[in-house]
């Protein structure tokens, strides 16, 4: 079986081609660089994703967050459930764990917000 993909990985974004044969990946074409192959393959065995969003402050602002390292394909629709419950306390920092260990990562600020 082929399965085609864009590769994410840069901005390029060449066009892949994976074979697969029961899930295995027999072949990667397509890709220009060794980080295209290593995408693909772990786009069609186990895809992972860094979730970006925002969470509320304790003051109502709004406060950018991203997951500290990619998760589970599958679990980022449950993962934006609990982003969007959470409410940040303040002040925060750039790094702040806003929300710890959920699937593997923790939720960070991706800014400053200082307390009025
Ligand atoms: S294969 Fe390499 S050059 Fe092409 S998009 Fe992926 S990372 Fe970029």
């Amino acid at each position: 079986m082929k399965r085609a993909l864009t590769c994410i990985v840069c901005p390029v974004g060449c066009s892949l081609e994976v074979e697969l044969d029961g899930g295995k990946v027999m072949s990667v074409t397509g890709n220009t660089c060794p980080r295209g192959a290593k995408y693909a393959e772990a786009e069609c065995t186990a895809p992972e994703r860094t979730v970006t969003s925002t969470v509320r402050c304790t003051d109502g602002r709004i406060l950018s967050v991203k997951t500290d390292r990619p998760i589970p394909k599958e679990k980022v629709a449950e993962c934006m459930k609990i982003i969007n419950n959470a409410i940040a306390p303040l002040p925060v920092c750039v790094g702040d764990v806003i929300i710890k260990d959920i699937f593997g990562s923790n939720v960070i600020a991706t800014k400053n917000i200082n307390a009025l």
